[in-house]
């Protein structure tokens, strides 16, 4: 489809200066207004139907189905779940064809004298529980609506040029939040005001039968609420406490970045065991999918607590200043993901922050979350022959990666090892300033601007570099590229020093860890036998060259036995503790497809769990770092 120019500004040239694009108002377009009906009183049942009303002219038409999803770094569009796709001109069936080398672009001729184009066609829900926006999103009493996934469009107009009227029918009683501004509810129908495509898929609508909204700066502007669609009523009960702690949250981000770029802003929160469990952010609002139980069970919330301080972030570092190679200006010219460290990194660590600051999680429990963090990245074997920019550069196949060999393949590292990169960034500034600069100065400085209404700044590597050299002048380039490029820096060890902490290990449970574990139904041993488990004992991934590889341990085997004894993680744990007083191996019955035979494991150092100590060698720059900035 690639035989006419389209009319996109291609932003991935290099860029002096700061360009903003207004990503909210519908701009001049020589196309009228497309109409958008969307029906979702089928979602519990698993699909949608969209018809659409598109002015056209006569003459061959290219349609696009929106392939590279914001937020989601690769082309995963679910063109797949289309079906029942037509198009009807003058109340005629059109015959259309895909083309051949670009799967998410339709060819038809328009018949003369046409001037309106009708396309209809179904979404069919996915059922899986994985993946992203595409990913399970319906269940008998909530529907996360993504509108890329109901709408094509023709080629040659940026997402800014083209405009739709979208209207939407809920399930009967049903309730709904969103950031799309100007909604009128009649009935079961809501519409909307016309609204780029651009904005339109910035904001997804939650829909639900059990539904709370939650206002978190009441009486001011811009607003901020969570709107809680879950799959029972008794999922709804926010304690107070947990409210204040949002209230903080929001507060927070205040002092962090001065000013906001969003004329109100939604967490659309999703609670259920039914549907995908991810965040994905947008300007004014944030997808953010967690277990029913993430509000009223201690180790759900525990695990839940870092989501919305992550995808709020966003709003400033990944939606108002963007990557320039990851603009889509049509959601088809592909994006290049070689700076997600620092849009998913750098997110990542002030996500950590604020949850911190917040009181999301304690202090003590934010040093065990840096501790597991730490312990993982020092520990892992693929950072010998894969960089923490190869992670980023390569995001588009590893987000689907399977967790087996994860640890010597590396997934998107780029988020938690570059927390730590990030971290020491932080820990720098402040010893080269005498702790009078941090990276809060950094982020009002780099995230700052008019504020109000969604706009996007892009930004290069270089600019990153100039901005850090603003706040203390360094080599900052040096500094990063090392980090970024070499195999096994010592990044995790040398953030922690730096900001006063040095990492132990004992046989004391790592608090996060175990509350994860508890959410996850997972048994993390990597730093003593090298396994990561499910709770009924399959071997979801071997440490590379750790014990449980040196016995021939590998991925997708299923410990039945430990020991003489039926397999439970308390068993195994018990086994590895008695081995320290041994000489003799543990001994595993595993099964292997359909092979069962005896493992021997020769490890005699009792559990490993990890925790951060105070390095008095160093300032405790940390506890300043998660220190509250608000009263
Ligand atoms: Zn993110």
């Amino acid at each position: 489809m690639i035989e006419s120019k389209p009319r996109v500004r291609l932003l991935s040239a290099p860029i002096a200066a700061f360009i903003f694009l207004a990503v909210s108002l519908p701009a001049q377009t020589s196309l009228g207004p497309i109409r958008l009906e969307v029906d979702t009183t089928h979602a519990p049942q698993k699909f949608i139907h969209s018809h659409m009303q598109m002015p056209v002219q006569p003459g061959s038409l290219v349609l696009y189905y929106p392939e590279w999803i914001p937020g989601e770094h690769m082309p995963d569009g679910p063109i797949i779940n289309v079906a029942g796709l037509k198009f009807t001109a003058n109340g005629k069936m059109l015959p259309w064809r895909r083309d051949l080398i670009d799967m998410f672009a339709i060819r038809l001729d328009i018949p003369p004298e046409t001037t309106t184009l009708d396309i209809d066609l179904d979404f069919l829900l996915s059922a899986a529980a994985s993946g992203y926006s595409s990913g399970a999103s319906a269940t008998a009493y909530l529907n996360v609506l993504s509108w890329n996934q109901l709408v094509f469009y023709p080629k040659g107009y940026t997402i800014d040029e083209l405009t739709f009227v979208p209207s939407l029918r809920l399930p009967p009683g049903w309730q709904f939040g969103t950031a799309l501004p100007g909604a009128k509810r009649t009935g079961d129908v809501v519409d909307f005001p016309p609204a780029t495509l651009g904005s339109l898929v910035d904001s997804p609508v939650l829909e639900g039968r059990y539904f709370r909204v939650i206002q978190l700066t009441p009486g001011e502007t811009p607003s901020h609420e969570i709107d809680i669609a879950a799959d029972s009523q008794a999922a709804l009960a926010m304690t107070p406490e947990m409210e204040m702690h949002f209230r903080r949250l929001v507060a927070e981000t205040g002092p962090l970045f001065g000013v906001r770029h969003y004329r109100d802003y939604h967490f659309l929160l999703t609670l259920s065991d039914n549907v995908a469990h991810f965040g994905l952010e947008h300007h004014e609002s944030s997808d953010d999918r967690d277990d029913e139980r993430s509000l009223i069970d201690e180790d759900e919330r525990i695990d839940f607590a870092g989501l919305l301080p992550h995808e709020f972030v966003h709003s400033w570092n990944g939606k108002y200043r963007r990557p320039a190679g990851l603009i889509s200006n049509d959601f088809h010219e592909p994006m290049k993901d070689d700076l997600l460290w620092v849009y998913e990194g750098l997110t990542e660590y002030l996500g950590v922050v604020l949850t911190a600051r917040s009181g999301l999680l304690n202090l003590k429990q934010s040093h065990e979350d840096l501790a597991r963090v730490a312990a993982q990245w020092g520990n892992y074997p693929g950072r010998k022959w894969r960089s923490l920019q190869d992670t980023s550069d390569s995001a588009v196949f590893l987000y689907n990666a399977d967790a087996d060999w994860e640890n010597w393949r590396r997934g998107t590292d780029f988020y938690e090892e570059s927390e730590l990169l990030w971290l020491d960034v932080d820990a720098t500034i402040r010893r080269l300033t005498n702790a009078k600069k941090s990276i809060d100065d950094f982020c009002r400085a780099f995230f700052g601007g008019p504020g109000g209404a969604p706009a996007v700044r892009t930004y290069t590597f270089e600019d990153l570099v100039s901005a850090l050299n603003a706040i203390a002048p360094y080599d900052w380039a040096g500094f990063l590229r090392t980090r970024l490029d070499s195999f096994a820096p010592d990044t995790p060890s040398e953030a922690l020093a730096n900001s006063g902490w040095k990492i132990v290990y004992n046989e004391e449970p790592n608090e996060i860890e175990e509350a994860r574990d508890t959410s996850r139904k997972h048994v993390t041993l990597p730093f003593s036998i090298g396994l990561w488990l499910a709770e009924d004992g399959t071997v979801d991934d071997v440490l590379y060259d750790g014990p449980g590889f040196k016995a021939g341990l590998g991925p997708g085997m299923k410990i039945t036995a430990v020991n003489g004894q039926q397999y439970s993680a308390d068993a195994l744990k018990d086994a590895i503790t008695d081995a320290k007083d041994t000489k003799d191996p543990i001994r595993l019955i595993v099964t292997n497809g359909e092979e069962v035979a005896t493992y021997l494991v020769d490890y005699h150092g009792g559990l490993r769990y990890p925790h951060i100590e105070r390095d008095s060698a160093h300032p405790n720059y940390l506890d300043e770092i998660f220190h509250r900035q608000t009263q």
